[in-house]
C-alpha cells in the first residue's frame, strides 16, 4: 500500500517487543492513528528525537492489509516540545493534553478544528507556567466535543446566573443556582465563568503574559476534568498528576 505523509502530533508511545515501539499519533489527515515503529529505538535516523508527547512531526507511515496498526516508515520533528527547558509541570503539562487527546478522540476521524487547537497550545506550553494553557486547552477540547454546557444558566431550573452565585456537582451536567445545588457542591467563580467566556472570543496569544498561578481557574479546571470524566467514564491519570503540583 501506499505511503502515507500527514502533519502528526504524537500522543503516547508504549514499548512493544524488543527495539518496537508501538505509537500513537494525532494526524491532521486521517485523525487518530495507531502504528507501530520498527526499531524505533535503534533508528535515531527515522524517529529521531520524535517520539516525546506532544512533538509536532510530519509522519510518513502507512497502513497494512488486514491490520489494525499502521506502520510507521519515519518521523521528521516540525516542533518539538524538548527545545524548551523541560520541568516537571511542563513535563505534565504535556502529558495531560496528549492524554486528553487520546482519550477523547475516536480513531481514525479526522478533525481539525482539535488539531489547531492542539497546535496553538503548543507554543503557549513553552514556558513554565502550564495552568494557562492548560486551562484553555480543557475548555475548548470540552466544547469541540460537545460535552460543555451552557455555563450562563442553571441546568435544574434555567434561571440565568451571570451577577449570581453557580454551583457545579461531580454528577450533574451543567452548573446550578443557589436553590438547586445539591449536597457537596462547588462553586463556580464569577471571575472564572467571565474568563471562560472570554476564551471563547479570543485567541490563546491573547492571554499570553498573564501571571497565572494553580488558583486561577482552579475551579473552572475541576469542572471541566469533572465533565470529562463523567463522559470517558475513567480517571484522567494526568489530571491527578497535575492536582499534585504545588504552584
Ligand atoms: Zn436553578
Amino acid at each position: 500500500m501506499a505511503l502515507k505523509e500527514s502533519e502528526a502530533i504524537v500522543l503516547r508511545t508504549y514499548p512493544l517487543r524488543e527495539a518496537d515501539l508501538l505509537v500513537t499519533l494525532f494526524t491532521r489527515a486521517e485523525g487518530k492513528v495507531r502504528g507501530v515503529a520498527r526499531s524505533a529505538k535503534k533508528s535515531k535516523r527515522r524517529f529521531g528525537g520524535a517520539l516525546e508527547p506532544l512533538t509536532y512531526v510530519r509522519a510518513h507511515y502507512e497502513d497494512r492489509e488486514r491490520q489494525e496498526l499502521a506502520r510507521l516508515d519515519s518521523f521528521e520533528v516540525l516542533e518539538s516540545p524538548l527545545a524548551a527547558e523541560m520541568s516537571y509541570p511542563r513535563a505534565v503539562a504535556l502529558g495531560h493534553v496528549a492524554e486528553l487527546l487520546d482519550e477523547l478522540l475516536p480513531d481514525r476521524e479526522v478533525n481539525d478544528a482539535v488539531f489547531r487547537l492542539a497546535l496553538s497550545v503548543l507554543p503557549a506550553l513553552r514556558d513554565t507556567d502550564v495552568w494557562m494553557p492548560i486551562t484553555y486547552f480543557e475548555l475548548w477540547m470540552t466544547r469541540l466535543m460537545g460535552y460543555l454546557p451552557e455555563l450562563s444558566e442553571c441546568i435544574m431550573c434555567g434561571g440565568g446566573l451571570n451577577g449570581s452565585r453557580a454551583y457545579f456537582h461531580v454528577l450533574v451536567d451543567g452548573l446550578m443556582c443557589k436553590d438547586d445545588k445539591r449536597l457537596a457542591s462547588s462553586e463556580m467563580s464569577a471571575s472564572s465563568r467571565s474568563m471562560a467566556a472570554q476564551m471563547f472570543r479570543s485567541p490563546i496569544e491573547s492571554f499570553a503574559g498573564q501571571a497565572w498561578t494553580k488558583a486561577n481557574g482552579a475551579d473552572l479546571r475541576k469542572f471541566l476534568t469533572q465533565t470529562l470524566q463523567r463522559h470517558i467514564e475513567k480517571k484522567l491519570v494526568t489530571a491527578g498528576m497535575l492536582e499534585k503540583i504545588s504552584s
